[in-house]
């Protein structure tokens, strides 16, 4: 009988890190962990962690009722290339929340989402297509935050930032609270360096670094 598949794109770090949380959730679920597979481009070995690996083509024509991915891969232009494949082969997004995680009042999530253990999403929030909320991550009151965003284990963004497509925060970065209709505003692309201490808003394309950031001098 064929069932519902279920892949984790990319088999390095990123996505041996969400895997687990899947097969929790599909778990659960009634889902068995056979149902679950990596699926990477480059070589891999037959299995990893104890998961078939399978490239897109294999995936996309392997027996299934439905086909579902999530985009475990940092690379925010990749995950964006890869999200267009997705819609190309009528492949279902996939979110993944762990079941630890913490998410309060009005918070609306776009599809795709991976967020690991230990993440919170506070209160009137929104929050675009394919966010990555790596460990122990928070997103606080008043939050905008766009399309492919990446968070780094242990980022604190606090409350009325806005934060644009695209952009990395390193792990342990603090993000300075922004005022109500006065945020603090990091843009398309920015690169928040780990660890920094972002007290004021940061340009498009923009890399910042150190306590207060500053703009990596190029
Ligand atoms: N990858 C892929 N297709 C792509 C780009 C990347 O399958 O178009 C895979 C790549 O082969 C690697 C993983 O995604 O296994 C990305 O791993 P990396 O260590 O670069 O970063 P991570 O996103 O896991 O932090």
């Amino acid at each position: 009988m064929t069932a519902p598949l279920y892949g984790i794109y990319g088999a390095s770090g990123c996505g041996r890190g969400i895997l687990p949380v899947a097969r929790e959730l599909l778990m659960v679920q009634g889902i068995p962990a056979r149902r679950l597979v990596f699926i990477d481009d480059a070589p891999q070995p037959p299995t990893i962690n104890g998961h078939a690996v399978m490239t897109l083509d294999a995936f996309s024509s392997a027996s299934a009722t439905t086909r579902h991915v999530a985009l475990a891969i940092a690379n925010s232009k990749v995950r964006q290339r890869l999200s267009d494949i997705l819609v190309d082969r009528s492949i279902e997004p996939m979110s993944v929340t762990a079941a630890n995680v913490v998410i309060m009042d009005s918070v609306q999530l776009g599809e795709g989402a991976l967020l690991s253990p230990f993440v919170t999403l506070t209160s009137n929030i929104r929050i675009g297509r394919y966010f990555h909320a790596n460990l122990y991550s928070y997103v606080e009151h008043d939050c905008v935050i766009g399309d492919f965003v990446t968070f780094a284990p242990a980022v604190k963004c606090n409350g009325n930032v806005v934060i644009e497509d695209h952009v990395y925060v390193g792990a342990g970065a603090v993000i300075k609270q922004g005022q109500p209709g006065k945020p603090l505003v990091l843009g398309e692309g920015a690169v928040i360096g780990m660890g920094a201490v972002v007290t004021k808003s940061v340009e498009a394309g923009q890399t910042v670094v150190g306590n207060p950031a500053r703009p990596v001098e190029s």
